[in-house]
């Protein structure tokens, strides 16, 4: 018999799981809140978008723009993103076209081209481009063959171990350069003490095994990954409900047997909430959870961010199509160091997210999410932003149309770090899982996402 089953939220990993189940023969309908596909990993279309619209969305996703220039009122009065597509606030994908999500687009039968670039660094007087060159592959060699062979039972033995202590026991030279700046942008978080190098380690063995490029942006906006999903579930006859809250799931004697939403009951046989976790409780009651489940739930905590948009009428071309990195020694913020990224990828007019002959640079500086909320840390960490950007674009103000800088205090559903134990896709409630990027899955953000509607779907198939 055809299993019908519910998916509570159509974020990314709520879309796939839709797109792999039904793909399979299951009956899907999803229940999406907002009136737009994608949750986090939305697109506003800049020529229909309103002032107020925008901010409102962004408080449901726990953002804000603190700064902007000109003011956010001109902006939108003088009709300034007119030909844009903007991201809820998105950076890049890890592992490019064949990153995660990339893949999972392939396996569902569509295809989203993406923009895939290799990382530089910033320094004081420019930029070093590519961070990692052929010399130190090959002077890194050992380390990097290990890494590839290492199997899961090492990475679990490393999941414990954090950066910082696995910078001082091993790393040398460029070695250590590398390990204070990657693992903080795969995880959004400066502290190295909190950092696992299980974690870190995974995520770049998985890119080393599929060789892609360490990361990529859909051209067209994430929009294309939340369509191109969307697509398969109703060319197999799911369903996709926007503007419809799920208010409650019905759990009796210890099992999901339906929701509540748009004021009716719904039965279905397997319930799938792609909520951020730490929402749960609001719609299935704690009465059906053990008690450290439920503890854990609530303790969970998310990463943070500042972005910043900045919208350019002339980009030397040498940096058109590149990321940078860069490091700010001694921010007086947790963790002491600040990573971020500014990002010409999107610039390139294949990522087709700006009108021609109009350049969008997209940048963030980490966080956490108290700081996220803290004006006088932001204001720290936008000059730190603008700052990089000046050494790339001396004078980048001359040359600039607009700036957007949007804050973020929950940026991943859960920060992967050492503290923080994800919850497992199944729960304790016999049918009810979870899928997202605040699940145990391999990978971060949106790989995370889209990895956990995998091994759900392995799940069901083996149940
Ligand atoms: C500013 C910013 C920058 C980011 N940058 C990156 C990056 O560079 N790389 C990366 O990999 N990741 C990045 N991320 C993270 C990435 O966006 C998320 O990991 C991913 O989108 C999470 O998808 P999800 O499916 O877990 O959940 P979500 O996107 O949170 O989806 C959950 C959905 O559930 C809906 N919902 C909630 N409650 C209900 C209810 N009761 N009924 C019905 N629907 C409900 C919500 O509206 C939402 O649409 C960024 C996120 C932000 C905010």
């Amino acid at each position: 018999m055809t299993k019908k089953v519910c998916i509570i939220g159509a974020g990314i990993g709520g879309l796939t799981t839709g797109a792999l189940l039904s793909k399979k023969g299951y009956n899907v309908t999803i229940f999406e809140k907002e009136k737009m596909l994608g949750g986090r990993s939305l697109s506003f279309d800049g020529d229909t978008l309103a002032l107020e619209n925008y901010r409102r969305t962004l408080s449901k996703f726990s953002m804000s723009v603190p700064f902007s220039e000109p003011i956010l009122e001109e902006i939108f009065n003088k009709n300034m993103l007119k030909g844009y597509t903007l991201d809820l606030g998105f950076h890049s994908i890890e592992g490019g076209t064949m990153s995660d999500v990339g893949r999972a687009i392939i396996d569902t039968g569509n295809k989203v081209e993406m923009v895939g670039t290799k990382l530089g660094l910033i320094r004081e007087n420019g930029f070093m481009f590519p961070l990692v060159t052929t010399k130190d592959k090959l002077r890194f060699l050992p380390y990097i063959l290990r890494l590839y062979l290492s199997g899961e039972s090492t990475m679990k033995r490393l999941d414990k171990q954090s950066i910082a202590e696995t910078i001082k026991m091993y790393a040398k030279g460029k070695m250590i350069t590398i390990l204070e700046l990657l693992p903080r942008v795969a995880t959004t978080v400066n502290d190295l003490s909190r950092i696992s190098t299980g974690e870190s380690f995974r995520a770049t063995q998985s890119n080393l095994r599929r060789g892609s490029t360490p990361v990529g942006y859909p051209q067209g906006g994430l929009v294309s990954l939340s369509n191109a999903f969307a697509n398969v579930i109703k060319g197999n006859n799911g369903k996709i409900h926007l503007g419809s809250r799920a208010k409650e799931i019905i759990i009796d004697n210890g099992k999901a047997s339906g929701v509540i939403a748009d004021n009716k009951e719904f039965k279905f046989d397997i319930v799938v909430s792609n909520i951020l976790v730490q929402n749960l409780l609001n719609i299935a009651s704690e009465k059906h959870f053990p008690k450290k489940y439920v503890d854990n739930l609530k303790s969970l905590e998310g990463t943070g961010s500042l972005c910043a948009y900045y919208s350019l009428n002339r980009i030397d071309p040498k940096l058109m199509g590149k990321s940078f990195l860069f490091i700010e020694r001694d921010a007086g913020i947790k963790g002491n160091d600040a990573v971020g990224m500014i990002e010409f990828v999107t610039a390139l007019p294949e990522a087709g997210i700006a009108p021609s002959s109009k350049y969008l640079v997209q940048s963030y500086i980490i966080c956490t999410p108290a700081e996220a909320k803290s004006k006088k840390i932001l204001e720290n960490l936008k000059e730190i932003l603008d700052r990089n950007l000046e050494i790339l674009i001396p004078d980048f103000h001359s040359k600039l149309n607009w700036a957007i800088y949007p804050a973020v205090w929950h940026l991943d559903g859960v920060a992967k770090t050492i503290d923080n134990i994800k919850p497992d896709i199944k729960t304790p409630v016999e049918n009810l899982f979870l899928v997202g990027d605040c699940v145990k899955a391999p990978g971060i953000g949106i790989n995370c996402a889209v990895n956990s509607a995998r091994i759900l779907e392995d799940m069901l198939e083996k149940s």
